[in-house]
């Protein structure tokens, strides 16, 4: 079991989830073990932990009917820092078609290249079943050519293609036992992350694991391994070429883990965030000789992200568009303003640089008109508390707007981030529950009050 090792996020050091100093002095520095033999733990702990998981039935069928099977990959790494599995994954020497036959009720088979079968239990539960595989050699993960055939291969190969020793860990619940053949053990023992095989090949392979290994170390503490943070920051130019839905699943996923702020400043100081979202990477300065001005901008970023893994950690979950407006929040402000703003010539109307700052991402990362637009609305809406209420502007309306309580959520953010504002966002919360128990003549008589104070102004006859 690792020890306790409180993340600092804070930290200068890049690859350091402790802080600065101590890093070093008790990291294993053994590469992963050759092939052969694996490492073997008991693991009798850890599987009564998860007695009655149905991935535990799959497993014991498969084996029954002469297949090797094993739980895999996050579930054992979890279990074994003492987290709850978010979910199961089986690894099988059973081909699909076998596995299918074994499970005819309920599973059916997923994917193109690489074939998977889900097996369902219930509404809820959904056990990714996947046959061993090796990884032949120069082949990405997005290159389309490979046929399936030639890539099944035995539970070594199956471990030795995955990303992170601490990911390649095999869990056989009926001997109770971990096979470990790229010593994931001793790195969960030392909190460390590491590729699986040199890193200067496993990450320019495939760049997301880039964002993966940041993923895993800011949420399970661990420092990373300097070569393989080093082929990080070496590689980063390199996720350019990774498929854009792809990126942005793993940045969103960052800004929901309860470590974004963590996160996000390993992904600027390896290079990534000037490539995943240079305007933001900008906004925040540059990473040597930045100005005050600079600081107090990054500074504020920070808090805004701070504030947030606060209420992740209490359950919070940002919406798409949430997580979004809260990265360009910042810059839209700043672009909005003569004084500070980059874009050429003078800032157009606010609901225009809203649309604006989005505009990158939604151009090349293939987002949903949906959640780019409930993104610029929430921007734009922010504005709104602290406007002034009069004709033009009805706070019950905007109460009522569709967008209305992710903006709140967003605002909340913004006060908690700044340290003020606190009291302002009280009496929004109270006024929009008041403004939900509004009659429906009340709210005609609002939507006729705002219907005037849009309407243009007469033009006065001139008096010839
Ligand atoms: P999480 O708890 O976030 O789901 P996870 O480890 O289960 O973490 P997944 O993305 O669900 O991560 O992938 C399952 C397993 O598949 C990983 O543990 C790893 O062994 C393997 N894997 C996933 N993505 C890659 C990749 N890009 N390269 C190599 N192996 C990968
Ligand atoms: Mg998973």
């Amino acid at each position: 079991m690792p020890p306790e090792r409180p993340l600092d996020p804070m930290s200068d050091d890049p690859t350091s989830a402790w802080p600065a100093g101590e890093a070093d002095a008790d990291a294993p520095t053994a590469p992963p073990r050759p092939s052969g033999a694996p490492r073997i733990v008991e693991a009798q702990e850890l599987v009564d932990a998860i007695s009655g998981e149905p991935a535990l039935r799959v497993i014991s069928r498969l084996q029954r009917h002469g297949h090797e099977a094993y739980l895999v990959g996050g579930c054992v790494r979890d279990l074994l820092v003492g987290l709850t599995p978010k979910d199961f994954d089986v690894a099988t020497s059973a081909h699909p078609r076998q596995v299918r036959r074994l499970f005819p009720r309920n599973s059916h088979i997923i994917g193109r290249r690489f074939r998977l079968v889900h097996i369902r239990y219930g509404h809820e539960t959904i056990i990714e079943t996947a046959t061993f595989r090796s990884e032949p050699e120069g082949v990405r993960e997005d290159d389309l050519l490979i046929t399936e055939d030639n890539t099944y291969g035995t539970a070594e190969e199956d471990a030795r293609r995955r990303d992170f020793t601490v990911n390649g860990l095999f869990l056989d619940p009926s001997s109770e036992r971990i096979l470990d053949w790229v010593g994931g053990l001793e790195d969960v023992e030392g909190g460390l992350l590491r590729t699986i095989g040199d890193p200067a090949v496993r990450i320019p392979e495939d760049p997301v694991r880039i964002l993966r290994a940041i993923k895993f170390a800011t949420r399970l503490g661990f420092r990373i391994e300097d070569a393989t943070w080093q082929a990080m920051c070496d590689n980063s130019r390199e996720l350019e070429r990774s498929a854009p839905p792809r990126v942005l699943e793993e940045i969103l996923r960052l800004v929901r883990s309860g470590t974004a702020l963590g996160a996000f400043r390993k992904l600027r100081q390896c290079g990534a965030l000037a490539v995943l979202l240079p305007e933001l990477d900008e906004h925040l300065g540059p990473l040597e000789g930045a100005s005050d001005a600079d600081h107090k901008r990054a500074d504020g970023f920070w808090r805004l992200l701070e504030a947030l893994d606060t209420h992740v950690h209490d359950g919070y979950e940002p919406s798409t568009a949430v997580a979004l407006a809260l990265l360009h929040h910042d810059m839209a402000e700043r672009e909005a303003d003569p004084e500070t703003r980059r874009g050429p010539g003078g800032p157009p109307e606010w609901q225009v640089v809203c649309g604006e700052v989005l505009e990158p991402l939604s151009g090349n990362a293939r987002l949903s008109r949906r959640d780019t637009g409930r993104a610029r609305r929430i921007i734009y809406q922010q504005r709104n508390f602290t406007r002034v209420a009069g004709r033009r502007f009805r706070p019950n309306l905007f109460c009522l707007a569709e967008e209305f309580p992710e903006s709140l959520e967003l605002f909340r953010l913004r006060c908690e981030a700044r340290g003020e504002g606190w009291d302002l966002y009280k009496a929004w919360v109270e006024r929009s529950e008041s403004a939900s128990d509004l009659g429906g003549d009340e709210l005609e008589a609002e939507k006729r009050r705002a219907r005037r104070g849009r309407r243009r102004p007469r033009r006065r006859k001139r008096s010839s």
